[in-house]
């Protein structure tokens, strides 16, 4: 660890007049980074993975009453079972339901086998349809010299499944039985890491789950917004969180 770690600090560029802040925070000793949507785009990844779900179904000669079994159909389920689910249900949980749902709705059994199956259709699609966003290589490979890095994800995440690395932990919500926004989430990353939680610097795309959840916690935070300035980033900014539009602006920590 060299010696100016201790002394750096985060002059993060603001995005928009609206998180016009200069005021560095304090020293940080490692980062912490969300998975989806803040190293790669879960959205695509998911809408091949769910479109190949169904067509595995489709294959199977399943239909539902009223039409096709379609990727569409399948997402519409998963919010029917993310709206019924209990507080504290993993996604891998709430996956599993939807797809429970989906078979019996075309008159299958859900038995557990079978919906572990589609699961591991989904997951490898996913896997395999999955891309970091362009700057993180480049940007974790040149923080990686100078900080530990963590992944904190409330998702089923394999980093090095996408070729990255770089990380020397990862908190997830289905090993850690915790999910963010609990602060035991990002008290476990920091204990992993190490490093007390205040000098830990966690970075995601969901305000309320990352940016301010963390900083609730005892971490810094920054939230990246990739969609632009909006009602959140004056949400953002009346809250004092730094908002930054890709992960590059987090190279000034060097
Ligand atoms: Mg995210």
């Amino acid at each position: 660890m060299p010696s100016s770690r201790a002394e750096s600090s985060i002059p993060v560029t603001p995005v928009g007049p609206a998180t016009a802040q200069t005021s560095p925070l304090p020293p940080i000793a490692a980062i912490s980074f969300d998975a989806d949507d803040t190293l790669w785009d879960f959205g695509a990844s998911f809408a091949v993975a769910i479109a190949a779900t169904a067509g595995r179904l489709r294959a199977e000669g399943l239909c539902r009453p009223g039409g096709p079994v379609t990727g569409e159909w399948l997402a519409e389920l998963w919010t029917v079972a993310s709206a019924a689910a209990e507080p504290g249900a993993t996604l891998e949980a709430i996956r599993k339901a939807s797809f429970t749902m989906a078979l019996e709705e075309c008159g299958q059994p859900a038995r557990p086998e079978r919906v572990a199956e589609m699961f591991t259709t989904y997951n490898e699609t996913r896997w395999a349809a999955m891309k970091p966003f362009p700057e993180v290589v480049a940007v974790l490979g040149a923080l990686a010299e100078h900080y530990p890095l963590a992944v904190t994800t409330n998702g089923n995440t394999d980093p090095a499944k996408v070729g990255l690395d770089h990380f020397s932990c990862v908190t997830s919500a289905n090993e850690s039985g915790y999910q963010k926004p609990d602060p035991r989430m990002f008290h476990r990353t920091a204990e992993r890491l190490g490093v007390d939680p205040a000098h830990v610097l966690h970075v995601g795309d969901h305000l309320a789950h990352d940016a301010l959840a963390a900083r609730a916690a005892g971490l810094q935070a920054c939230w990246l917004n990739r969609l632009g300035p909006g009602a959140e980033s004056r949400a953002a900014a009346a809250a004092g969180i730094r908002e930054i539009a890709d992960l590059t602006a987090l190279l000034q920590l060097r």
